[in-house]
């Protein structure tokens, strides 16, 4: 079978393999990946797939859901051209070096190559041992493949850098696993995601050969990443220029840029990845991994979705831009021995800081319907506000967009702000009536007065308030994956209802529209999900 796809497989073309071609668990050294196939599974069963992804690597969508590509894409078969591989790869994990992980079940098929030149690697997870699995089974369950396929395709939808998600597969087959780690594993339905992205390599794909001493699959690797994902970076000096420590400092310094701008995308929609190791880093700026995410619910800095990080609360919402730059400090590490002086991956960390503030404030502004940032008003407005988020339980989404419904009026004429009014429009915000007392109240109409002086006094934009409505509702989303709705979709789709799941889809992929009828997928966390499993606690395993 062909399904019209083109492959053109860089990486196995340019990096060195792993000579051994039996697939047994080892450490791997000097090589890039090892070649593995995915292991066969009894029954699967389309259960639902990306048309956009479709779009993108130019499959057919006559093809989704189809008996051949359902094949193809629970590892039962393989696409004439595909070239089937796990990489090697480390990482720091929770801050520690973890040495060699590698795709212990993410077997990857090939790279497509479109048309228009571009290359798509296919990843299939969850589709059986490798190499690098250690001691676990290679295999991924339905509730977590769930919500990386759809999590995956509403933060594109949302504009936020992410690896996508073609398909959704059950396999048939029954996997044990103990998902709060308490000694009461269960058997849970298996299910293969085939994930697209231009590349799936991460920091440790670096970190793994510099912490081995091996400078010359270092190089190989650093050559193969900017040539094929960095090309712009030899412009002018031809593809067979030589890749030398200017260039791959120009590379980091790319990195950190798009680190930032996409942290900064995940402090805006309120998404907590959960687990920032180094291996889970893109050196794309992609989000990837989908493992224990979150959404803010109700405003909070210190939340975190994952139970296996309670205590420390490393990866928390509001450390992540901080997490990303110690992580972005590690890939500099691992890049010292090709660029041999400090000081060009020194200025990376520091364009990543200025890069980050930059842009945080101007995704500030445009969360609050500014036309720029100014420090001077600002940094107080932003405080002040995310203080008062905290100071009764509030919704982070719904309160942006009933925020952009509250009207201001114009310089000439401003609206008289009255708190019943007010509330009126934030209540649906609000977790706990309670909580809404005298001097929250009071908290919050300084707060409304002093940004209706700001919106008021904004030169940039004529002060109207349907065209501040519209400019904060399309960087405000209405809907995002909230925890408890993924978990909904999962129940559902354990029982063999796969409708929600494909709602869902759809619902997502207009996330800043309002959509009649689907307004019961921007309501606010109902109570019963609060401190249900898989609503707000999520562990490492899946
Ligand atoms: P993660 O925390 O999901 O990023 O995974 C960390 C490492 O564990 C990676 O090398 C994964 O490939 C590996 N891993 C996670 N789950 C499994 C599994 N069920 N089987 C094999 N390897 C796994
Ligand atoms: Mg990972």
């Amino acid at each position: 079978m062909t399904f019209d796809l083109t492959f053109d497989n860089r990486f196995t073309r340019d990096l060195p393999a792993d000579p051994e071609s039996r697939n047994f668990t080892r450490q791997v050294h000097q090589a890039g990946f090892s070649r593995v196939k995915p292991t066969p599974v009894s029954a699967p069963k389309w259960v639902a797939g990306s048309k956009e992804v479709a779009e993108l690597i130019g499959l057919d969508s006559k093809w989704l859901g189809s008996a051949e590509l359902t094949e193809v894409l629970a590892g039962n078969a393989l696409a004439d051209g595909m070239d089937p591989f796990a990489m090697c790869y480390g990482g720091h994990q929770f801050g520690n070096w973890a040495g060699q992980l590698g795709d212990g079940r993410a077997i990857n098929l090939g790279e497509v190559v479109t048309a228009d030149e571009k290359h798509w690697t296919l990843q299939l997870k969850g589709a059986g041992l490798t190499p690098y699995s250690r001691t676990a089974d290679g295999l991924a369950v339905l509730r977590s493949s769930v919500r990386e396929f759809l999590c995956s395709e509403a933060m594109h939808h949302l504009g936020v850098p992410t690896t996508r998600a073609l398909s959704l597969v059950l396999t048939g087959e029954k996997v044990l696993r103990d998902m709060f780690y308490d000694g009461h594993p269960e058997h849970e339905l298996g299910a293969v995601v085939c994930r697209v992205a231009p590349s799936f390599i991460r920091f440790g794909n670096f970190e793994i050969f510099a912490s081995r001493e091996d400078t010359e699959t270092l190089q190989t690797l650093v050559e193969h990443t900017i040539r094929s994902e960095f090309p712009h970076l030899l412009s002018g000096a031809g593809p067979d220029a030589e890749v030398g420590p200017d260039v791959i400092a120009a590379m980091f310094e790319e990195v950190c840029r798009t680190t930032a701008e996409m942290v900064v995308h995940w402090m805006r929609v309120g998404f907590v990845h959960g687990v920032m190791n180094t291996d889970n880093m893109s050196i794309l700026g992609l989000t990837i991994d989908y493992g224990p995410y979150g959404w803010l619910e109700d405003y909070d800095p210190d939340w975190t979705p994952n139970t296996t990080d309670a205590q420390g609360r490393r990866y928390r919402y509001a450390h992540q831009p901080q997490i990303a730059q110690w992580n972005l400090v590690a890939l500099a590490n691992a890049l010292v021995p090709l660029v041999k002086e400090a000081e060009p991956l020194q200025r990376g960390i520091a364009v990543y800081v200025e890069e980050f503030q930059k842009s945080w404030h101007s995704m500030m502004a445009g969360k609050l319907g500014l036309s720029k940032y100014e420090s001077e008003t600002d940094d107080e407005l932003v405080d002040s506000l995310l203080t008062l988020l905290q100071l009764a339980e509030t919704d982070m989404t719904i309160f942006y967009r009933r925020l952009a419904d509250i009207e201001l009026g114009t310089q000439e004429q401003p609206v008289a702000l009255e708190l019943a009014a007010v509330l009126n429009h934030l209540s649906e915000a609000h977790y706990v009536a309670d909580e809404v007392t005298e001097e929250y109240q009071q908290a919050l109409m300084d707060w409304m007065r002093s940004y209706q002086s700001r919106v008021l006094a904004d030169d940039g934009f004529p002060a109207n308030d349907s065209q501040r409505r519209q400019r904060m509702n399309a960087v405000n989303p209405k809907y995002v994956l909230r925890n408890y709705l993924a978990q909904l979709a999962i129940d559902a789709c354990d029982k063999g209802d796969d409708s929600m799941v494909s709602e869902l889809l759809d619902v997502l992929r207009r996330p800043y529209e309002d959509q009649p009828g689907k307004e019961r997928f921007a309501e606010k966390r109902p109570e019963w999900a609060r401190h249900r499993p898989g609503c707000s606690m999520l562990s490492c395993s899946s």
